[in-house]
């Protein structure tokens, strides 16, 4: 669900939603399962989104909309569904595995017992024994019973050794979805979720370490006029070029995200104002004075410019207190006439 329908879903508006949605399925004929009215929250909350229309479009072309159908939507619209849906299925197979290895040592377990017994009672028979024939009945009885345990201590070891394997493929597979959940697709830049995250234990160590923090966050000019010229894919490029500037920059402990849209943003951990400053002087130069070029074409793009602001953060300040002023300063740098760094801090000195 995108983050404005989660928004309307804690709102005034949320009971209505609600209501609207199981309406309007009933009204189409379609079952109030709990993805189907997940989809629908979806759709009415913007029925002008990509999910919307879709819908739109196949309910008035009169389109069954069946489970599989439901589950293609969600797969394809709701990204986290299919998120969701990948811990779940990793869950099953952790279960699955987990319970395979319990049964294999509750077996190894009880072979060992039975082990236990087996020469416990050739002790027995060893004592009464008289005479070779009854020996050896009693030796090959044991030999018999080693090699079973044997075996069953093999069969144990592979059991293992097989879900040890399927478990660290698992744990990696996780571990590629947490960090495909922190990334952005389009500039491999941490997202919004992973910097908000960032930048809230960045703060508490600031904290407790009392040391310097400060944050930026960056804007590209004229955007909008950029994507109206040259299209929306080269507006891409622009943005995965403008990020690669960032992620340069980002050494250290510094973080650079893409924020949305054409916003990015930069956590700059135990550095001094004037260091800050400098780094960012440099990346507002760096992507102003590159001469773009459409890669299919070839065609002269110019250059695209950004605006930066930054605040220092004072003690026990919070991180959206922080992020607050950085945008009051980032929006004095547009108001100023753009491509410019603006400090928060130069803005409450004037004032
Ligand atoms: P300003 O200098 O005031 O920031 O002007 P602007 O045009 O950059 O700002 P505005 O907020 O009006 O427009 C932002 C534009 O950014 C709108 C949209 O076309 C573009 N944009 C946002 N996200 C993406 C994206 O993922 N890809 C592309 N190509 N463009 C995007
Ligand atoms: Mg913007
Ligand atoms: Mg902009």
């Amino acid at each position: 669900m995108t983050e404005a329908v989660e928004t309307t879903l804690r709102g005034p508006e949320a009971y209505s939603l609600a209501r609207r949605a199981v309406e309007a399925m009933e009204a189409a004929q379609v079952w109030p399962t709990p993805l189907n009215f997940e989809l629908w929250l979806q759709y009415l909350g913007e029925p002008d989104g990509p999910l919307g229309r879709e819908i739109q479009r196949m309910l008035s072309a009169g389109e069954p909309f069946t489970e599989a159908v439901a589950e293609m939507l969600a797969a394809e619209y709701l990204p986290r569904a299919r998120l969701t849906e990948e811990i779940r299925d990793a869950g099953r197979v952790l279960d699955r595995e987990l319970s395979s290895v319990s049964a294999a040592i509750s077996r190894a377990h009880k072979a060992q017992s039975d082990y236990g017994r087996t020469l416990q009672g050739a002790a027995g028979s060893l004592e009464s024994a008289d005479g070779a024939p009854q020996l050896r009945a009693i030796v090959s009885d044991l030999s018999d019973a080693t090699h079973r345990i044997q075996r069953d201590n093999e069969d144990l070891e592979r059991k293992l050794e097989v879900s040890t394997r399927e478990i660290a493929r698992l744990s990696e597979h996780l571990e590629q979805v947490r960090r495909d959940s922190m990334t952005d697709a389009l500039t491999n830049l941490a997202n919004r979720k992973a910097f908000d995250e960032q930048l809230e234990s960045a703060c508490e160590t600031a904290l407790t370490e009392g040391a310097r923090l400060s944050l930026a966050v960056l804007d590209i000019d004229h955007f909008k006029r950029f994507n109206d010229t040259w299209g929306h894919q080269t507006g891409d490029q622009v943005l995965r070029y403008v990020a690669s500037v960032l992620g340069k920059a980002a050494t250290g402990s510094r973080v650079a995200a893409r924020y949305g849209g054409e916003e990015f943003a930069m956590i700059f951990p135990r550095e001094s104002l004037p260091d800050v400053e400098a780094a960012l002087e440099g990346i507002r130069k760096e992507i102003g004075s590159r001469a773009l070029r459409r890669r299919s074409t070839n065609d002269d793009l110019g250059a695209v410019t950004v605006s930066i602001g930054f605040a220092h953060r004072r003690g026990g300040e919070s991180a959206s207190s922080l992020l607050g002023r950085a945008d009051a300063a980032l929006y004095a740098s547009k108001r100023s006439g753009r491509n410019r760094v603006t400090c928060a801090d130069w803005l409450d000195d004037a004032a």
